[in-house]
């Protein structure tokens, strides 16, 4: 009898365990409504710190050279710092995040915030330490617009709000 209360017990705790390494691998669903679909798990996650997801609304193409991208953060998740040579705008659909530049605090962005970033200027955004944020990204001044990728922003400067 005790052998089969073991199995019983490891089956429910192993079955537990494949199920939430599955949500891992496919991420969670945002508890805010993020508008259009939230997408997979970030490609570019390499230059991001936590869990952000990513759906192209508009890939890159010569006929309208405008990269749109819809972005959801995890709360705690925000990218590395970085800057695009061509500039970038922000369109906040949900949530509430954080954005930042080289040498100020970070602020707080909200749904219906509009951020337009000055090409080369090094900045980063994200999600707040407890909330989720999702905006659009909308790359400017395509083609020539190359995004550079720096270091990740430490939790100390994260918190500095
Ligand atoms: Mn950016």
């Amino acid at each position: 009898m005790k052998k089969i209360v073991s199995f019983i017990v490891c089956a429910a705790l192993c079955t537990g365990a494949v199920g939430a390494a599955a949500a891992e691998a496919e991420g969670k669903k945002a508890p805010i409504d993020t508008v259009f679909a939230q997408g997979p798990v970030n490609p570019y996650g390499r230059f991001f710190t936590g869990t952000s997801y990513l759906t192209m609304l508009s890939e890159n193409d010569g006929t309208f050279n405008a990269p749109i991208g819809n972005v959801t953060f995890e709360p705690g998740a925000r990218t590395f710092w970085h800057k695009h040579s061509g500039g970038q705008i922000l369109l906040v659909l949900a949530g509430e995040g954080r954005y930042c530049e080289r040498g100020q605090a970070p602020r707080v962005i909200k749904k219906g915030d509009v951020v337009r970033i000055a090409p080369n200027v090094e900045h980063w955004h994200g999600a707040g330490p407890d909330t989720w944020m999702t905006h659009i990204s909308v790359e400017t001044n395509v083609p020539n617009n190359q995004a550079t990728w720096l270091e990740p922003v430490s939790d100390a400067d994260y918190a500095d709000k």
